[in-house]
């Protein structure tokens, strides 16, 4: 369920501040805890322009953010750090889920209702629905569907009973000749999960073309400057070079994943309502594995989840997610890759990881960034945080997938003057678009399998 709450401010303003806020204040002794409201010396003295909403990192939830603001009437700039997804959103692994991962486990039912309805959402917008939201036609839909096996173990083989029976949309068993050949002699059933998978680049790329005027890249983090008292905001300076803007907006939207923290923290606003869970990814590389999106389950976890992408020189990449990288965290890179090795020999006998030609190793770490939940878990669905009446808006999307329902319920959230206002959009003339950020497998080290301690086939 999407939760509103306040964000206890940590300091409170002086009159100082306030006087400068209002206008009244403009000499140069300025306080000293302006650096609170990220005022440095040469603050721009260029005229503002009124904008609707000014929205902050440009992953997977900023750019559907800015789509839905758009689509909505508003005037509304996504302003990016960096390169568009460099936080979680270009490694996701693109999987569409329908709750198949969170009706696993007892305590997750509750979650799979609000992200049921997202598998059949995006294949429409892959179809180019133009009533539904943006225009996906244009990305790249790797697989319709995820595939779902076990092992022999008897924890695997209640997990797959559980799985089945608790799913909204039914997974439907395939004839064994129906099977992907990696797992055609697996033990049991396996399920086709109508689950598609996105080529996460292309969805970001496909989004962001659909608004290059509103995307503007700055000088990292330190290329937005707020003014604000208590969290509302009352200006935004960006810069870029030598370009320079400054803009008054009525609503502002932290969509900056991990970076929601260090934002929270600039306008003297509490960051422990952000929690992080880490993972540590594995990656395997050969011009010559199977593309294969699926979920190996053994009781109430997934026990990795494989999908595959394809690098800058065509060769295929599996993603290694699920339990392994999870478990994984506690691992160094040379562990593993070892560890990873030793799985996909037992969850996938059918692929002779020795005779793969080329095949390389690969791993790196990164976080999920969420808003915290009381037991550190995972949040059932996708989550904001209102300040002001919605003038500052905290987002976290959960999951890639949930990306549709935490803009709806920002553009839900934000203040009525909003809804009647008819701002015209603003030009912000020398900023650029932002670059789309590459995926994690490009510009890595890569262990050869030959190298790999203990992963020799047995
Ligand atoms: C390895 C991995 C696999 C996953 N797989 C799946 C999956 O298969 N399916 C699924 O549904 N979910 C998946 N998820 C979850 C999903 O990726 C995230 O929920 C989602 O991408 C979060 O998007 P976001 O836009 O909130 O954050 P991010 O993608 O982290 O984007 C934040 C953006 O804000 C920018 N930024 C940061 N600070 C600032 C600042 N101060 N000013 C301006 N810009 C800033 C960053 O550069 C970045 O571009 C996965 C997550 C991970 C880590």
């Amino acid at each position: 369920m999407l939760v509103e709450e306040k964000v206890r401010g940590r300091s409170s303003v002086s009159a100082d501040l306030i006087r400068w806020m209002i206008g009244q204040d403009t000499g140069p002794d300025r306080p000293p805890s302006l650096a609170v409201l990220g005022y440095r010396e040469g603050m721009p003295e260029s005229r503002s322009q009124s904008i609707d909403l000014v929205v902050v990192g440009g992953g997977i939830a900023g750019l559907w953010i800015l789509d839905a603001a758009i689509r909505a009437g508003l005037s509304a700039v996504c302003v990016e750090a960096s390169k568009l997804g460099s936080g979680q959103s270009v490694c996701a692994q693109g999987i569409i889920h329908g709750g198949l991962k969170y009706t696993l486990k007892e305590r997750d039912l509750s979650a799979a209702s609000p992200i049921s309805e997202m598998p059949a959402l995006w294949a429409d917008l892959a179809s180019g629905d133009p009533q539904l939201g943006p225009d996906l036609s244009e990305a790249v839909m790797s697989s319709p569907c995820t595939w779902l096996w076990r092992t022999d173990s008897l924890a695997s083989r209640l997990g797959m009973l559980g799985a089945k029976a608790a799913l909204r949309t039914k997974p439907s068993t395939v004839d064994r000749d129906e099977r992907p050949a990696l797992i055609r002699d697996a033990p049991g059933a396996v399920l086709r999960v109508d689950e598609p998978v996105f080529d996460t680049r292309s969805v970001l790329k496909t989004m962001a073309l659909a608004h290059p005027a509103s995307l503007i890249a700055v000088d990292g983090p330190e290329g937005i400057e707020f003014a604000s008292q208590g969290g509302r905001v009352s200006r935004v300076i960006l810069r870029n070079g030598s370009a320079e803007a400054t803009l008054e907006p009525r609503a502002v939207v932290f969509a900056a994943g991990a970076g929601n923290e260090a934002l929270l923290s600039r306008l003297g606003l509490d960051d422990s309502v952000a929690q992080r869970r880490p993972l540590h990814m594995t990656l395997l590389r050969s011009p010559s594995l199977p593309e294969f999106h699926g979920h190996c389950v053994d009781g109430n976890r997934t026990r990795v989840t494989i999908t595959s992408g394809r690098d800058a020189d065509g060769r295929v990449i599996w993603q290694l997610g699920g339990d392994l990288a999870e478990s994984g965290v506690a691992r160094d890179s040379g562990d593993q890759i070892a560890f990873a090795a030793t799985e996909i020999r037992s969850i996938l006998p059918a692929l002779d990881l020795s005779t793969l030609p080329h095949a390389a190793w690969s791993t790196y770490r990164v976080d999920r960034a969420e808003r915290r939940t009381r037991s550190g878990f995972r949040p059932d669905d996708a989550e904001l945080v209102s300040l002001h009446e919605g003038r500052l808006l905290v987002a976290w999307p959960t999951k890639w997938a949930l990306a549709p329902r935490l803009a709806a319920a920002v553009i839900e959230a934000l203040p009525p003057e909003i809804a009647s206002a008819s701002t015209s959009p603003v030009t912000l003339s020398g900023f650029q678009p932002p670059e789309i950020a590459d995926f994690p497998w490009e510009n890595r080290t890569w262990t050869s399998h030959s190298d790999v301690r203990s992963a020799a086939p047995a």
